[in-house]
């Protein structure tokens, strides 16, 4: 299984780390052809503007769309918002997940926060304790995508669909392997 991660902007390098230390194969991805023999894609956390000007500058966008189709991929905080479709304002989405997104739905940098969270998915009956940087909430979740985790007051934090996964925060700051 060969993995890569989006490495246009945002906190790949941990993403990849993860990956090593799980002994996957993995690569950095910044131009169309490099997802060519990949079986699945993580986009990272970072700057969803940012990345979503950087995948349009590099003609990323289609191919990333048409990507997503076929694999697996998945979003970590700016990543989920990127593979959303709507987040209530103009920049550039991947629209390949039937969510919608509310960006910095914590406030600002300083807000950040870290929780426990139940994620019956993971199994193993622990819980997960989710790392949120200026996160955003998955507001709705519609058609084929379900609700993974929620936070005690009931607001979205991760959802799946098919082979979609979208996370609020940021399992690759942690040292708990079971989302990767
Ligand atoms: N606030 C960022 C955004 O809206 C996401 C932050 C993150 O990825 N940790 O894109």
């Amino acid at each position: 299984m060969k993995i890569g991660v989006l490495a246009i902007q945002g906190d790949f390098a941990e993403h990849i780390a993860m990956l090593k230390r799980l002994g996957v194969e993995t690569c950095e991805v910044r131009l169309a052809v490099q997802l060519d023999n990949l079986d699945g894609l993580i986009i990272p956390g970072g700057e969803s503007t940012t990345i979503g000007k950087l995948a349009t500058d590099y003609d990323m966008l289609e191919p990333l769309r048409v990507f997503g189709k076929e694999h697996a991929v998945w979003g970590t905080c700016a990543g989920a918002i990127f593979l959303s479709k709507d987040v209530r304002r103009a920049q550039p989405l991947l629209g390949l997940m039937d969510i919608s997104v509310a960006r910095n739905a914590f406030g600002r940098q300083v807000d950040s926060f870290e929780a426990d969270l139940d994620i019956p998915e993971l199994g193993e009956g622990r819980p997960y304790h989710a790392v949120f940087i200026r996160a955003p909430i998955i507001e709705t979740v519609s058609g084929e995508a379900k609700v993974l985790s929620t936070l005690p007051d009931g607001r979205i934090v991760a959802a799946q669909q098919a082979k979609m996964l979208a996370t609020s925060f940021h399992p690759e700051l942690t040292d708990d392997i079971r989302f990767h």
